[in-house]
Order: structure tokens, then C-alpha cells, then sequence
């Protein structure tokens, strides 16, 4: 049982169908929010995901967009405002890899992660902060006006040779967040970012699927686990909960020790 309740909040979690995002949007709903399942891949996989979370005892609704284009984004903001009223809490999810050797990186992979991962939380956080403005403080229902939590990853500070595109993501929505926590933070919204280490998901199916792949990762994780997409589920919710209510502008890594670079552990 959390020692605190998101009871009465609207959270909209992008990319909520799959791996973190729907772990995220599970533990959110057990703590009371009526949750958004934003997906761009089939609706019935997003229609599980509600069903899962109704079954559980929690309210949630599915809506499509493609967090990377502006229409959808504001279209999914009006269904949402339809459906709920307002948003609570956003959860900047949504994100994807298209590796490759830097010299042989194509525009379009380029352009399609930084899309996604960096300009579709730049959109989706735009409008949560219009709404959060908007409505302000509610007495009892929450002590900020809103929260927008950032899924970053250790790439926002570990560098990743083949996958240059998705670090320099990572790396704006770094300085994304910490720009709008100094700029909202007069309006009462709080702007963090969570930054996963290897959570067992779809993203990174290579990098657990054999034994050998998983012990070759599990050098790099001094806690010597993979994490969970529930790890992280718990983490935003307790972010987005009053009892986090003095945290802005930070990022909050959660990675079994993978920032502290486990390759001196032993002198180096
Ligand atoms: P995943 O592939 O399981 O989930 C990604 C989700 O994003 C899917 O639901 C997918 O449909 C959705 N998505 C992709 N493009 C979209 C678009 N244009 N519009 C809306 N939704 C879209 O992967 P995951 O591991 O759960 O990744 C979730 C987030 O966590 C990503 O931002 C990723 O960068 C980050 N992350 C993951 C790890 C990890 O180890 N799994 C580590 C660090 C950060």
C-alpha cells in the first residue's frame, strides 16, 4: 500500500502500451489516477493495456497520437480535455532507436528519433503546461499545479557510440526539462526527469534476450539485475505524488549503479 494517493488525478502517459510506459501507467492507476493510454500502434494492444488496468480496479482510456506531430498531439489534448476535464500529471514517455554507425546514420534516422524522443515531449509538455496554467492549484487535489515527468536515460550523461542520435536526445531532454522547471516553477508545475538504466523491455530485446547478451549487459550494472518497467512505474508515481512535491529540475536515475561507471570498480 503507497503511503500516498494520486486519487482524483488525470495522467496521461505517452507510448503507455508497451514496456516502461505501461508499467508507469499501472502503477499510477493503483495509486488512484484516471490514466490516458496514449499509443501510436494498433488500438488493441493500447484496449489491453485498459483492460489490464480496469481489471486491477483503476480507470483508463486509450487515444492515438504520434507524440512527433502537432496535430495529433493537440487532438489527443482535446479528446482528453473531453473525456476528463484537465490533466494532473504528463509522462513524457514515448521514444524509440534507430542505431547505426555515426558515419552511416541516414537523415531520416536522425530526424525520426529526434522527433519523437526530444520535439514530442517538447509538444505534449507544451500543452500540459497550458492547461496546468491555466486551471492552477486545485486544494486537495494536489499541492502543484502539475507534473510533467521527462523518461531521459543514462544517455543524457553516459555517451553511446551507434546510437548518437538517441544520447543527443536524451541530452536535450535534459536541458529541456531543467529550462522549463525554471520557467514553470512560478506557476506551481514541477518538471523532472527519470533517467532508466536497462529496464527489460521491447527497446532493448537484444541486449537481454540470450544469457550471453544478458551477462554482457550485467557487467555494466554494478547491482548486477536488469530492472523492471515496474521499478520505474513506482518512481513516477511517487514523483508525481505530493510526497515529492520540493523536487524540480532534476533527473532522478534509476539504473542499478550504471552511472557510476562500474568499469573502475576494480582500479580500471
Ligand atoms: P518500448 O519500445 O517498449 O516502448 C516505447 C513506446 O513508445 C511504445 O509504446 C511505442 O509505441 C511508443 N512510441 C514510439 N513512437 C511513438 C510515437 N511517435 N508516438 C507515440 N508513441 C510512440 O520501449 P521502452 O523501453 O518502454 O521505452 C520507453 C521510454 O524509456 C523511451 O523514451 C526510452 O528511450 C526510455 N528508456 C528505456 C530504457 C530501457 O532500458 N528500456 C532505458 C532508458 C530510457
Amino acid at each position: 500500500m503507497n503511503s500516498y494517493s494520486l486519487q482524483g488525478q488525470i495522467a496521461l502517459v505517452t507510448g503507455a502500451d508497451s514496456g516502461i510506459g505501461k508499467g508507469v501507467a499501472m502503477v499510477l492507476a493503483q495509486a488512484g489516477a484516471k490514466v490516458i493510454i496514449n499509443h501510436v500502434d494498433a488500438h488493441e494492444v493500447a484496449e489491453q493495456t485498459v483492460d489490464e488496468i480496469k481489471a486491477a480496479g483503476g480507470d483508463a482510456y486509450a487515444i492515438h497520437a504520434d507524440v512527433s506531430n502537432e496535430d495529433e498531439v493537440k487532438a489527443m489534448y482535446a479528446e482528453m480535455f473531453q473525456q476528463y476535464g484537465t490533466i494532473d500529471i504528463l509522462v513524457n514517455n514515448a521514444g524509440l532507436q534507430r542505431d547505426s554507425k555515426f558515419v552511416d546514420m541516414t537523415l531520416e534516422q536522425w530526424n525520426t528519433v529526434i522527433g519523437i524522443n526530444l520535439t514530442g515531449q517538447f509538444l505534449c509538455a507544451r500543452e500540459a503546461a497550458k492547461e496546468f496554467i491555466r486551471r492552477g492549484v486545485v486544494a486537495g487535489v494536489s499541492r502543484a499545479a502539475g507534473k510533467i515527468i521527462c523518461m531521459s536515460s543514462v544517455h543524457e550523461v553516459i555517451p553511446w557510440g551507434g546510437h548518437v542520435n538517441y544520447a543527443t536526445s536524451k541530452g536535450g531532454v535534459m536541458m529541456m526539462m531543467k529550462s522549463m522547471a525554471q520557467e514553470l516553477a512560478p506557476h506551481k508545475i514541477r518538471v523532472v526527469s527519470i533517467g532508466p538504466g536497462a529496464i527489460q523491455t521491447p527497446i532493448n530485446h537484444g541486449a537481454w534476450a540470450t544469457p550471453d547478451a544478458l551477462n554482457k549487459l550485467l557487467t555494466l550494472i554494478p547491482y548486477n539485475r536488469i530492472g523492471e518497467p515496474e521499478d520505474i512505474g513506482k518512481l513516477a508515481a511517487w514523483l508525481a505524488s505530493d510526497e515529492a512535491d520540493y523536487i524540480t529540475g532534476t533527473t532522478i536515475f534509476m539504473d542499478g549503479g550504471m552511472t557510476l561507471y562500474p568499469g573502475f570498480a576494480d582500479n580500471g
